[in-house]
């Protein structure tokens, strides 16, 4: 989702429960799904676990997966934060009284290998661009620069950040260890992209109505900074 800024800073959490439950996967299951580093060659340095994730990246109806299991009781703290902040701001409570409740679209464990980098990149398919991106920072060092819109930025352990997947961004880890960051997706249902009240201010967004602004490879300046 494109907003005015590049980081946005949510709240501070607690990591430690799931950091034990990341030193309890082995690199099997690491490597068990080859899926985004094969398909996008951004994601060539990283091993991801999928727990709510859709091939199609649909945008309602999302797929819990087994590995979701594991994180479930972990997580739950963490995702009602998230999913507070956003409901309860002016705009999530005048949404949910006409689109029902925010939900999740996509959560995921990724890893970022040492040495590695995630090239610039804008995350361009409908979904991406009418969800807001969120980060957590689970296992990071110093050395883990994340780029957003020209600004760098090293996100610590615990906080959350929703990121601008909007504007060009790239991650690169010249630290001693692996990171891992736990990146979700809130769906505000009937919120409009950057471009939405532009565009079709009579039409909600779908994916036709918002071709122009989903396949964006330069960051959108429709709104001020
Ligand atoms: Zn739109
Ligand atoms: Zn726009």
């Amino acid at each position: 989702m494109n907003f005015p800024g590049n980081f946005l800073h949510i709240a501070d959490v607690d990591t430690w429960a799931l950091k034990q439950l990341l030193l309890g996967l082995d690199d099997e299951q690491w490597q068990s799904e080859a899926f985004r580093q094969q398909r996008y060659e951004v994601h060539r340095d990283t091993q991801t676990i999928n727990l709510v994730f859709d091939p199609d990246f649909r945008h309602t109806h999302p797929t819990k997966l087994p590995m979701l299991r594991i994180f479930e009781d972990s997580l739950l703290p963490v995702l009602s934060g998230i999913a507070g902040h956003y409901d309860l701001s002016e705009k999530g409570q005048a949404l949910g009284q006409s689109h029902g409740r925010g939900y999740f679209v996509r959560a995921n464990l990724v890893k970022l290998k040492v040495g590695g980098e995630i090239p610039a990149h804008a995350d361009g398919n409908f979904s991406l661009a009418h969800s807001h991106r969120i980060h957590l920072p689970i296992v990071t060092n110093e050395y883990v620069k994340f780029t957003v819109g020209g600004e760098e930025a090293y996100l610590p352990d615990g906080a959350l950040y929703e990121i601008n997947n909007r504007r060009k961004h790239h991650v690169v880890n010249s630290g001693p260890e692996d990171r891992v960051h736990l990146i979700v997706d809130y769906v505000l249902p009937g919120e409009k992209c950057c471009c939405g009240d532009k565009l079709h201010p009579e039409t909600a967004c779908n994916p036709q109505a918002c071709m122009f602004t989903d396949q964006f490879k330069i960051p959108c300046t429709c709104m001020p900074e």
